[in-house]
């Protein structure tokens, strides 16, 4: 199918990019289109006008340092899972990347384009939440900064207001002895997941898990995070896991499954987290 017709507009600076939003009367930013193309040619929305943001060059970052990584509105799934220095910084962020979509898509699709398209499924809001982290947002009157706990409001619904550009996305860097790790399954490689679940593990000097936290996609209408320490330590982890989440059922799997794939999968990844951590520990 073709789109429904739409105004289209290719500001080449964020002030540009930021009064068309507010000029627009229905108007949707236009990053990746990896996931707004198929909406228009599905005719599942039907926005007045795109607000093509490709040739703003200043959205086009990627900086990490000892507090997180910052991603801006440009950089490309790609570019921040090939990135040794974000990898280093927030090793989270590749291992959640890699389950992404396919290559191609991860080549054109962005970072902050999926966290403001708020898929209940999708890989990045669940690591967002799970770090903490938070967005930028740039509109007419201002910038502010949105807590991923503000963020994600209902399936394919943010907090951002229709005129707010997202610039950036902030992820924390990975604290002190703690390790990450991010578990799914799919039906097909690169599919949306049936289930998901990001982990993170923070040992004590012993070794022993002391803090354990876990965001769980698929499974509800936004990320859904979780501490885990006691259910973990109790060594009851998937059966909480399971007795916190109330998942829907649909053409894909079950309610029941997917119940279960979120406590088989939250067994894992405190596994491999914990791992990791020790592995960060290790001189
Ligand atoms: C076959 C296929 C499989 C996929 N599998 C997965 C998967 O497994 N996991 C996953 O997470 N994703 C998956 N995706 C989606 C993909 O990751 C998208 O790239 C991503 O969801 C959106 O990024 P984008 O840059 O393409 O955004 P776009 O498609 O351009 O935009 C998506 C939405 O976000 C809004 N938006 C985008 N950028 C901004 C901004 N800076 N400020 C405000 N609003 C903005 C748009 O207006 C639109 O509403 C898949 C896509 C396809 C086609």
């Amino acid at each position: 199918m073709k789109p429904p017709p739409f105004g289209y507009r290719a500001p080449r600076t964020l002030d540009e990019a930021v009064t068309a939003l507010a000029d627009a009367d229905g108007g949707k930013v236009l990053a990746g289109g990896q996931s707004l193309v198929p909406l228009l040619n599905m005719r599942l929305a039907a926005p007045a006008e795109l607000i093509d943001v490709n040739h703003v060059a200043e959205l086009d970052t990627l900086e990490a340092d000892g507090a997180g990584v910052r991603v801006g509105a440009l950089a490309r799934h790609a570019r921040v899972e090939r990135s040794a220095t974000a990898a280093r910084v927030q090793p989270l962020l590749r291992r959640a990347l890699r389950h992404v979509a396919h290559p191609v898509i991860r080549n054109r699709g962005t970072v902050v384009g999926s966290l403001a398209h708020a898929d209940p499924a999708a890989e990045l809001p669940a690591v967002l939440a799970l770090l903490g982290g938070h967005v930028e947002a740039v509109s007419v009157r201002g910038r502010r900064v949105v807590a991923a706990r503000d963020l994600f409001v209902g399936p394919l619904e943010t907090a951002l207001a229709d005129d707010e550009l997202a610039v950036a996305a902030f992820f924390p860097a990975a604290p002190p002895r703690t390790g990450t790790a991010f578990a799914e399954i799919a039906r097909r490689h690169g599919d949306f997941a049936l289930a998901g679940v990001a982990a993170t593990v923070t040992v004590d000097g012993d070794g022993q898990a002391e803090a354990v936290r876990a965001a769980f996609l698929g499974v509800a209408e936004v990320p859904l995070v979780l501490d885990l320490t006691e259910a973990a330590a109790s060594g009851r982890l998937a059966e909480h896991v399971r007795e916190r989440i109330d998942p829907e059922s649909d053409i894909h799997a079950s309610a029941d499954y997917r119940r279960h794939l979120a406590g088989v999968l939250a067994q894992r990844a405190l596994a491999k987290a914990t791992a990791d951590a020790l592995a960060r520990e290790a001189p």
